[in-house]
């Protein structure tokens, strides 16, 4: 059965994560499995629910990274991206003004062979 995010106002009884026993402020997976069994456990006998702070804690143990985690490497990734593009703008000036730069030495080359061919031993 797939886990599912569930709305805090859907959930069935205990409505409580069966980690941390408590009521869930925000956050909640649907394990979609039930506790039965009558024992120690009884106040969590229902749906098993498991809140988002535990799940991040599980999560951590298993070496996921959180959504916090997610979202500023989101955020980096923005700010590189946007480097990325300045920084090619940049060197695509350069390669222009390279360009451009070589022209005019070639043009200054061929207007001082023009000028000493028109005059060449001066006047
Ligand atoms: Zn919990």
């Amino acid at each position: 059965m797939a886990f599912r995010l569930c709305n805090k106002d859907r959930m069935l009884k205990p409505g409580k994560c069966l980690i941390c026993e408590t009521h869930p402020g925000h956050r909640v997976v649907d394990t979609g499995y039930n506790l039965t069994a009558a024992t120690v456990f009884d106040k969590l006998r229902g749906r098993k629910y498991i809140c988002s702070g535990c799940g991040e804690k599980i999560g951590k143990a298993l070496g996921m990274i959180t959504q916090v985690q997610v979202n500023a490497m989101k955020t980096e990734i923005d700010r590189l991206t946007a480097h990325a593009a300045r920084l090619e703008e940049s060197l695509a000036m350069q390669d222009r003004l390279d360009q451009l730069t070589e022209y005019l030495r070639r043009d200054d080359a061929a207007s001082v062979e023009n000028e000493s061919a028109a005059s060449p031993g001066g006047d």
